[in-house]
């Protein structure tokens, strides 16, 4: 069963000048988000990630739709059984969100504290939370004296104070440089695998969700416009917005200039043939080129790595008649993902 399940979840809010438009943040979306996920939401500043982020921790009711969390739909809760399902969630922010006058055992016993535990028990699970997020030896300093990947490690070590189910990440390494980031993540990972808890993490990062992610949700508009297994999504993204993002982390992809600036450089017809693991081998393109008598040349291209499973694309300048080069080319697609880069009507 799923851990977090949206049905046609929509929000709106008031419009927020007289006589304007009431602003719909979230659009009628569905996804499920299964336990032990890491499922990343992605979409530019304004899509609707922060929004769906506060409904599932019940922050805010939903216009419209059902939101289960652990098979209990919180659509329907009072106020105080939202408290209960909000302490099985926990959350960490871009900017922290530290007490600056409390000590890192301070604001890591904050939570616990609220939940009623006693001394006891608050001194022993923090001890535990600091040797597992590396920081036993800050235990004494406030948070002006940390760098920004140990603030954050604060962040997570306080968020997991209670044993939650699930970990809502908003933003979390967009303030960090990205060594730190990495670090994070790497915590994050540890959080996932460790201690058992489904991470929901919202970026506009992609490189992020490709390096931590299992699933993915792309949002825009409100809407969610693809989604699923990361790799999936990466390798070959449907929807022309998910493309767009996704041209932007992947390896292989030339930019618009990028294109342009190949096109000044070379002859012939720009084709980038996009490869996935299990698919048929490269080499069979050179072949399959060679065997039409074609002249080529590899301008372009890069290999990507997601959790092991390989993919790629190659731009080649094609040299040859356009009927050559389009029998080949029709040949070559029936195996693998073939994308001519337009001419722009220059030729
Ligand atoms: P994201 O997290 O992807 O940047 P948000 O969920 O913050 O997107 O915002 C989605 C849309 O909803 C934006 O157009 C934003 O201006 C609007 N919005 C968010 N919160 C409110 C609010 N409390 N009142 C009115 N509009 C809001």
């Amino acid at each position: 069963m799923p851990i977090v399940t949206l049905t046609n979840v929509s929000k709106t809010y008031p419009p927020t000048q007289k006589g304007g438009a009431e602003v719909t943040a979230v659009d009628d979306v569905s996804l499920e988000i299964e336990r032990g996920d890491v499922f990343g939401i992605i979409g530019y500043s304004g899509a609707g990630k922060s929004t769906l982020v506060r409904l599932i921790n019940a922050l805010e009711p939903a216009s419209a739709g059902t939101i289960e969390v652990d098979g209990t739909d919180i659509t329907t809760l009072s106020e105080k059984q939202l408290r209960a399902v909000r302490s099985g969630i926990g959350m960490i922010f871009q900017q922290f969100n530290l007490f600056s006058a409390k000590t890192v055992r301070a604001n890591i016993a904050y939570p616990l504290k609220l939940a009623g535990w006693s001394k006891a028990d608050i001194d022993a699970r923090v001890d535990e939370l600091l040797a597992f997020v590396g920081l036993s030896d800050k235990a004494r300093a406030y948070p002006e004296q940390l760098s920004g990947g140990q603030k954050q490690r604060v962040g997570i070590a306080r968020a997991l104070a209670t044993r939650p189910a699930i970990l809502l990440a908003d933003e979390a390494t967009s303030a960090l440089d990205p060594q730190t980031t990495h670090e994070v993540l790497d915590l994050l990972k540890r959080v996932n695998v460790e201690q058992n808890v489904t991470i929901v993490i919202i970026t506009h990062e992609m490189d992020v969700i490709q390096t931590i992610a299992t699933k993915v949700a792309v949002m825009e508009n409100g809407r969610v416009i693809e989604q699923g297994d990361v790799f999936e999504v990466f390798s070959a993204p449907q929807n022309p917005a998910s493309q767009r993002f996704v041209a932007t982390v992947v390896k292989g992809i030339p930019s618009p200039a990028e294109s342009a600036a190949l096109r000044e450089r070379h002859d012939g017809r720009l084709v980038t043939f996009s490869f996935r693991d299990g698919d048929s081998s490269q080499a069979q393109v050179f072949v399959d080129l060679a065997d039409a008598g074609l002249d080529f040349e590899l301008v372009y291209g890069g290999i990507n790595d997601i959790r092991g499973r390989a993919f790629g694309h190659l731009t080649l300048a094609i040299r040859g008649s356009d009927a050559a080069i389009d029998a080949a080319l029709v040949k070559i697609g029936a195996s693998v993902e073939v994308t001519e880069i337009e001419r722009e009507g220059a030729r």
